[in-house]
């Protein structure tokens, strides 16, 4: 953490300054840095925050005092003292009251629960097949989302009543307490924040205001996403309340397993059997590709497990990037049955090979069994 700057050096005021020195003052800074004349600006959020955390101490007589005495030590722990505020909101419920006549939001957001709040997020979930990841493809994606009920408007009231205010703290959304030296404003337990309560309920939507219904929104899925990938549907999720934007939708990708191609990263891997002959010879065979089919050459003298690498026939990236290969792997295939002419034939070959083929494997077999056969001697 940051060294903190002296409260008094973050005001620009003497030490000896007067109260309404002070405030003065704060109120000037507050107008600076103020979160709605700075929209998206951390750097006067943190001087708000700053400016509002040292006048909290030195408009208190007593924070101040200690202050004078212990420095910042002396008033860490204290809401908005050493511990700082940690979001803008909570400066807003403090001091509500200095914003109020300043023409920002800031007064009205005073009052807890009922400052704007986002939507929550939605997640689902999308099956696409391989090829379409390969192209890209826009699908329809359905959630569940509520939607302000239609009978009520809403409110949860039943039709034709209204909620009453909260009697707890009268309609004010908040509840202030004294702890100390200190005011600690908390959110209406009565009515959590709302300031109202709904006595004869609503009964679309039993009091909530809102309702599920299935939504259908189409999403753009890029070229190269694969399994796992999350796609954002901003501002359709959950709508969000007191006017704050809904949140958004987050849709898991799962691309279907392709019987041909197998992915790894962006390359595609596919096996391709050929024949003795054929890896013996070499031939012209036909082989998948994600446009369909092409023609490959393998040489005479292929290998088994040998791989063929097609660049750029792998899937494209979704950022942008190289597209991956394909990866053909030659398996070899052995015929699981032959007719006699082969047999004739494959018998010669292995004379002229010198090979021991069967029946006379056997006896290799016989003498493999005595090498694993315990010697009768011992
Ligand atoms: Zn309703
Ligand atoms: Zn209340």
């Amino acid at each position: 953490m940051a060294a903190q700057r002296d409260y008094y050096e973050v005001l620009g005021v003497s030490r000896d300054a007067a109260p309404d020195v002070i405030k003065k003052a704060f109120k000037k800074l507050a107008i600076k840095f103020h979160p709605d004349r700075n929209p998206g600006d951390d750097a006067a959020v943190e001087s708000f925050k700053e400016a509002s955390q040292a006048y909290d101490v030195l408009s208190n007589e007593e924070k101040r005092a200690r202050y004078n005495r212990f420095g910042h030590e002396g008033v860490r722990g204290a809401a908005g003292g050493g511990g700082g505020f940690q979001d803008v909101n909570d400066i807003f419920d403090v001091f509500g009251d200095l914003f109020e006549g300043f023409g920002f939001g800031g007064g009205k957001r005073r009052g807890g629960g009922r400052r704007p709040v986002q939507g929550e997020s939605i997640k689902t979930r999308v099956s696409i097949d391989l090829l379409e990841a390969a192209k890209g493809c826009t699908k329809p994606v359905t959630f569940e989302r509520q939607e302000h009920c239609e009978t009520c408007a809403g409110s949860g009231a039943a039709p034709g009543t209204t909620p009453d205010k909260c009697d707890y703290c009268g309609g004010a959304g908040h509840v202030v307490q004294s702890q100390g030296f200190f005011r600690m404003q908390t959110s209406c337990p009565a009515c959590r924040g709302e300031g109202s309560v709904v006595r004869e309920k609503c009964g679309d939507c039993r009091g909530s205001g809102r309702k599920s219904i299935s939504v259908t929104r189409d999403a753009n899925i890029p070229a190269g996403v694969d399994t796992g990938m999350h796609l954002v549907l901003r501002g359709v999720g959950e709508p969000g309340q007191h006017g704050g934007p809904a949140g958004d939708v987050y849709v898991e990708v799962t691309v279907a397993e392709h019987p041909l191609f197998r992915r790894e990263g962006l390359d595609l891997i596919c096996d391709v059997p050929i024949s003795y002959t054929q890896a013996a010879l070499g031939a012209d065979i036909e082989v998948p590709c994600l446009e369909g089919k092409t023609q490959h050459h393998v040489y005479p003298g292929t290998q088994p497990g040998e791989i063929v690498r097609i660049r750029g026939g792998g899937m494209p990236d979704p950022r942008g990037g190289r597209p991956g290969d394909l990866l053909l792997r030659i398996v070899l295939e052995v015929p699981k049955k032959i007719n006699a002419e082969q047999e004739a034939v494959l018998r010669d070959l292995a004379k002229l090979e010198h090979a021991a083929v069967s029946p006379h494997r056997s006896s290799f077999f016989d003498k493999l069994k005595d090498w694993f056969v315990p010697d009768e001697t011992d």
